[in-house]
């Protein structure tokens, strides 16, 4: 299996050094200090090991050649090592494998594959399917034969797991255990993200009923819009039309009936009053008084002249008036008549009666005193001037009576045509009244129109797209009043609702998708889960089943090798509980010395301890044998009749593993097939070279 291992600046191998093995079991030898266990570190080297403790180092430098004045110190250090794979016993397609590490001065650490840089972790898989590890118990180090029986019984246990191969299934519970540990991180996440998706969508589906109430409203308002604008406009062109006829007949008709008013003004005699009819009256009674006083006059008159006549017939008295004062009194009369004409006045005819009454009196003491003779004559020429006054007065009463007949059919006249005006000019109220009415309507139609205007305005502003539609209905004004007020109800509850955020749907899908992905994702967790679950308890059966079966067949071997290395007694790996769970178990070494009474191991000598080691560290290699093992003076504690036993082990031990020997001990070094000597001069260099028995035997015992 192990070709060949090539060591190049790797602690005191400064130069290239190659080690080939040829033979089933090989012998390093050579005396203390020459470098055979750098040789065995080499090995945990380039299989990747990780303490620095386990290479005798603090770090990676200190495995890089330190130099000294004959040799400068190295950059870097490089270990080989060349797999026969024929049988592919390791999982790569290659008959012959080269694993190589390099530490660099700066501490780096680079492997390859058969030339291909590769991690670690790909080093580590490889060698681990076929039962190699950098820790192994395949390479015992110097000194560390009894590390397994110093171990506590938990590592323990995980060494032997690892003898028994079980690391790759562990390395592989591992893994899964991490990806469950990642799948249940990712389970957790997306669990919240759940919750926190279902809190925003509820959140959400609130705001989207709000939405959709919104909507609901904003339709009905697009409808009442449309239905108010198309009605409304419907109404007001035709009433338009009827509006204009309306006040265009109003103001003609006003126009009419304010001519005829103005025909009528014109005509109207506005200040004929009825003084007129009244001084007639005032004439008609004085004449009525005047005539009443002089028909006394004339009663008083003939009654005295039939006195006169009837007893003083002889005594006939003349009495003359004297002419001047006749005369006189016609001058005044005459100028009180001018007067009365100019003043339009008609008491000056009374006036004239008690002037012509004066006048008289002045003359009758004279006829009273002359009685006898004139008075008769007198009497019969006052009487017939009594009565031609009374004639004049009756002839001026008729013609007052005329002028009244006169005025009062002019005044009557004047009446019916005020009538007339009055009525005209009710008219023209009443037209102008129907005329206002049009108006206002005209106005209320304004109104009405600019009210419109603003409606669509407000329509306009909100969004509202409407299309005029064909309306076969229509509403009458108080119907499209509700219908407006309707649209502000509808507004109100609009803006109530906060109105339509279109975005908000788009979130409540946007976090609806989410939902259903990351329940995808739940439910493919859960798959994941659930997979990972059954891989790990089929592995943990795995393992357990195959601890419980290589242990057994440990302990079969165990005892074997322990009762021929003591001849005699008997030795066990128990199976202890570590906890109370029983989940950490433990492996504890029973043994039963033959001839003492020792079970414990603190109670074993050098000797029976390093025995104790060699018989487990056999056993362990027997049930699942490695590829090769390297023990380092594994036999140093033995004595002459234990080396032989020991030899002997080895030989039956390199029928099911490759053997690499470091010794001191003669035994052992005849057990080998053939054997490398290393040696050290004065440049501080470790050199190899192959040797022969006796040599080696010289050089080392
Ligand atoms: P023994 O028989 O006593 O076990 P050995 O042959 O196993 O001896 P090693 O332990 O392999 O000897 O070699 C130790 C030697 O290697 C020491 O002398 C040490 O100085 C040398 N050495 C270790 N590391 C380096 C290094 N980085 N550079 C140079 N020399 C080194
Ligand atoms: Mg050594």
């Amino acid at each position: 299996m192990l070709k060949s291992i090539e060591l190049s600046g790797f602690k005191s191998f400064a130069k290239k050094s190659t080690l080939s093995f040829s033979s089933p079991i090989s012998g390093i030898v050579g005396p203390n200090g020459s470098g055979k266990s750098n040789t065995a570190e080499a090995f945990r080297f380039v299989l990747g090991e990780q303490s620095m403790k386990a290479l005798r180092g603090k770090r990676g430098p200190d495995l890089i050649w330190s130099g000294n004045d004959r040799q400068p110190k190295a950059h870097r250090a490089r270990v080989a090592l060349v797999f026969d794979n024929r049988r592919k016993l390791l999982d790569i397609d290659f008959d012959e494998v080269v694993v190589e590490r390099m530490v660099h001065r700066d501490g780096a650490h680079d492997y390859t594959i058969n030339g291909s840089k590769v991690r670690l972790k790909d080093v580590i898989e490889l060698l681990s399917s076929a039962n190699i590890g950098s820790t192994g118990h395949h390479i015992i180090s110097q000194g560390e034969a009894d590390r397994i029986l110093g171990a506590s019984t938990k590592e323990r246990k995980a060494m032997i797991e690892e003898a028994l191969g079980l690391k790759t299934f562990h390395y592989k519970k591992v893994e899964s255990e991490k990806k469950l540990e990642k799948t249940n991180e990712n389970m957790r996440e997306a669990q919240l993200q759940q919750q926190e998706l279902a809190l925003q969508r509820t959140h959400l589906e609130r705001q989207v009923k709000k939405v959709e109430r919104a909507r609901a409203l904003k339709r009905q308002l697009v409808e009442h819009y449309t239905r108010y604008i198309t009605l409304e406009r419907l109404r007001i062109n035709s009433e338009k039309r009827r509006v204009t006829e309306l006040l265009n007949g109003a103001e003609h008709n006003v126009t009419l009936a304010r001519e005829r008013v103005t025909k009528a003004d014109a005509k109207i005699e506005t200040e004929k009053d009825t003084s007129a009819l009244g001084a007639l009256d005032v004439q008609t009674q004085r004449l009525a008084q005047e005539k009443g006083v002089l028909e006394r006059r004339r009663g008083k008159l003939e009654g005295t002249l039939s006195v006169v006549t009837n007893s003083t017939e002889a005594q006939h008295t003349n009495q003359h008036i004297p002419f001047v004062k006749v005369e006189a009194l016609l001058v005044d009369i005459e100028k009180r008549i001018q007067k009365a004409h100019k003043d339009n006045d008609t008491s000056f005819l009374h006036e004239v009666v008690t002037s012509v009454r004066e006048f008289l009196n002045q003359c009758i003491p004279n006829t009273k005193t002359s009685k006898h003779t004139d008075s008769k004559e007198a009497l019969q020429k006052e009487l017939a001037e009594v009565e031609e006054s009374l004639a004049a007065l009756c002839s001026e009463e008729e013609a007052l009576a005329v002028a009244r007949t006169k005025t009062l059919a002019a005044l009557r006249e004047q009446k019916a045509q005020q009538n007339a005006y009055f009525e005209l000019k009710e008219q023209l109220r009443e037209r102008e009244r129907e005329y206002d009415v049009a108006h206002h309507e005209a106005q209320a139609l304004e109104r009405a129109q600019k009210l419109l205007v603003d409606i669509e305005h407000r329509a306009q502003d909100r969004g509202i797209v409407y299309t005029g539609q064909a309306e076969t209905i229509s509403l009458s004004k108080e119907e499209l009043q509700e219908l407006l007020s309707e649209i502000d109800r509808v507004e109100a509850r609009l803006d109530e609702a906060g109105g339509v955020d279109e975005s908000i749907i788009q979130k409540y899908e946007a976090v609806c998708t989410q939902g259903e992905f990351i329940e995808k994702e739940v439910r493919d967790l859960e798959h994941s889960q659930q997979t990972l679950l059954e891989i790990l308890s089929r592995l943990d059966t795995e393992i357990a089943t195959r601890f419980t079966e290589g242990l057994t067949k440990i302990n079969i071997e165990f005892e074997k090798f322990f009762s021929m290395l003591f001849d005699g007694g008997a030795a066990q790996l128990d199976v202890i509980k570590e906890s109370q769970s029983g989940e950490d178990e433990g492996i504890e070494v029973r043994v039963q010395l033959p001839r003492k009474k020792v079970t414990t191991l603190e109670v074993l000598s050098g000797g029976e301890r390093a025995l104790t080691s060699i018989a487990l560290i056999f056993a362990m290699s027997q049930v699942n044998p490695p590829p090769f093992i390297i023990l380092d003076e594994t036999d140093a504690a033995l004595d002459e009749a234990n080396s032989r036993r020991y030899a002997d082990m080895i030989r039956a031990l390199s029928e099911k593993s490759q053997l690499i020997l470091i010794t001191h001990n003669r035994q052992t070094m005849e057990a080998a097939g053939e054997l490398y000597g290393v040696t050290m001069g004065s440049d501080g260099i470790s050199k190899l070279l192959s040797v022969k028995f006796d040599e080696a035997v010289r050089v080392t015992v």
